[in-house]
């Protein structure tokens, strides 16, 4: 593979990965284009993690593809099912055949005198290391490390008899039918794992430092129900997804503007579903704002109905230390357990961890600069795939493989070889997220950082996103675009 050149490599075949395949094999047919993947398999996110119960945590009808209607009637999917979807978009559209398994990228260095990347690759199953070349490189690698998850350091944690596992490394042997479970942590994935296991379980504790916002929502859409009646899929497909798409929107703003109204209509709705006298103020009142941290989704309460019926109850209090028996309490109080399930979230990486280079020089992300939510400044021909923090992740990804795919063939109508984002953009940095949550802390400062103002300012709304990349002009005063030959900058 040493000499082979493809016009687009594509990093990554989880959801974003095949969306960029998609979009770049139809509205680009005649560029060359490989896919590169770590994993021997196609999914991502929806094919590593295998805890029980894992779902998705925002809506299908979003979530799925805008060329692919999600199939199914649930509109909170469970992990297999997403799995199947993507695997069966890939093979519809012949994109699994473009996929190269085991090939970790690296590093990849861009040198603007042959205006093109050269990408290193290590196979992960012989260990061998190759080279290939591209004209456009597009980092699909989502936003985490798959190698491990984020554990914090437990006092004790040897102490402990029983099994101790990381939702991340789920394994098919774990048993714990009738057994006495504690799940440490209140996010998605601790909210998720609760109810799936108090099925089975003898008893499930959520064990949390401190509460997060936890909204029920239907598994099925109604309205997404009601005009299946009447209408085809594919008609009430792209219905269900604007109203949801408004309806989130409706959601996040309600949340930063007034959030004391937000909280009000979380708190209704909590006091309906649990008990009678349930304390609220402990285990469901966040110290912060809804939307400063990603809020949870139960899908039809479940959460709260496994609270009621006994079988998971939540505990907010701080570890003191691992025992033999379980954890100890900084409230004196002691959990016992035969299984303990830290889920204690995510370790991020920007860019699947691959070192980029300009011309010899080493690109440093923290000093970069978001353009468009998708470049980085001073970094020619390299897109992301990043996508909503408040609203499902393939929203954003599918306008920005939209819009790769109009500036390739924008560059090519124009005969340009490249295009840079310029390197010092006059605004001032700010960090790319703006979430307190404490996975985002501890890593945002190795990302790339977003600016003041558009375009080097990550908007996190589709509406705007979506006029911005689908219809906006491809160039402006913060891009530069070079011709393919004679190499001359032409002003924008
Ligand atoms: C448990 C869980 C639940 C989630 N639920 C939701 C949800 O309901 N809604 C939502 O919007 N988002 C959700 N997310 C976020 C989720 O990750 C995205 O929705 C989406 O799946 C990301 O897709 P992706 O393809 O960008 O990244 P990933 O799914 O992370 O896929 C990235 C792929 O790139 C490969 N890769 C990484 N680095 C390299 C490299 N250097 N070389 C080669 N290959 C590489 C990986 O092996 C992987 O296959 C969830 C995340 C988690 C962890």
């Amino acid at each position: 593979m040493g000499d082979e050149h493809v016009d687009v490599l594509v990093v990554g075949a989880g959801i974003s990965g095949i969306c960029a395949a998609y979009y770049m094999q139809t509205k680009c047919p005649d560029k060359t284009l490989a896919v590169l993947e770590a994993r021997d398999s196609i999914g991502g996110t929806w094919d590593l993690f295998r805890y029980p119960g894992i779902r998705s945590d925002s809506d299908m009808y979003t979530l799925g593809f805008r060329f692919r209607p999600w199939p199914d009637a649930k509109t909170i999917a469970d992990g297999p099912s997403i799995l199947e979807y993507v695997r069966e978009t890939a093979s519809m559209h012949g994109i699994d055949r473009k996929i190269r398994f085991h090939h970790r990228v690296v590093r990849a260095e861009w040198s603007s005198e042959d205006a093109r990347w050269t990408v290193e690759v290590e196979r992960t199953d012989t260990g061998e290391a190759l080279t290939l070349t591209c004209s456009f490189f597009f980092v699909c690698t989502g936003y985490y490390r798959y190698d491990q998850g984020y554990m914090p350091e437990f006092e004790g944690l040897e102490r402990f008899e029983g099994r101790i596992v990381h939702p991340q490394n789920w394994a098919d042997d774990i048993d714990y039918d009738g057994k006495r479970v504690v799940v440490i942590g209140s996010g998605a994935t601790a909210v998720t794992l609760v109810p799936a296991m108090a099925e089975r379980a003898a008893h499930v504790t959520m064990l949390q430092r401190s509460p997060s916002y936890v909204v029920s929502l239907p598994g099925q859409d109604p309205v997404a129900k009601a005009l299946r009646r009447f209408l085809p899929a594919r008609l009430v497909y792209p219905i269900v997804r604007w109203k949801n798409v408004l309806i989130t929107m409706l959601v996040f703003q309600l949340s930063r503007r007034r959030p004391s109204v937000m909280k009000a209509m979380i708190r209704k709705g909590l006091e309906q579903r649990l008990p009678a006298g349930y304390d609220i103020d402990t285990h469901f009142k966040p110290r912060y704002n809804p939307w400063d941290q990603r809020m949870c989704l139960v899908p039809d309460g479940d959460l709260f109905d496994a609270i009621r019926a006994g079988s998971a109850s939540i505990a907010t209090d701080q570890i003191e230390t691992f025992t033999e028996k379980g954890i100890k309490l900084a409230s004196g109080a002691e959990l016992e357990a035969d299984l303990i399930v830290s889920a204690t979230g995510l370790n991020l990486v920007p860019l699947g961890g691959i070192a980029i280079a300009v011309d010899g020089e080493a690109v440093e992300l923290p000093e970069t600069l978001t353009y468009k939510g998708m470049m980085l400044s001073g970094v020619p021909n390299l897109a992301f795939a990043v996508g909503y923090t408040n609203a499902s992740w393939t929203l954003k990804c599918e306008l920005t493989c939209e819009y790769v795919c109009r500036l390739l063939n924008h560059m090519d109508e124009r005969g340009y070889a490249a295009c840079t984002p310029r390197k010092d953009p006059p605004v001032p940095a700010e960090p790319l997220i703006d979430f307190s949550s404490g996975y985002v802390l501890r890593a945002i400062d190795q990302f790339p950082r977003q600016g003041s103002k558009a375009p080097w300012r990550l908007y996190q709304n589709y509406a705007r996103d979506l006029v911005l990349l689908r219809f906006g002009p491809i160039e402006d005063d913060a891009v530069d675009f070079t011709q393919a030959e004679p190499r001359v900058p032409v002003a924008a």
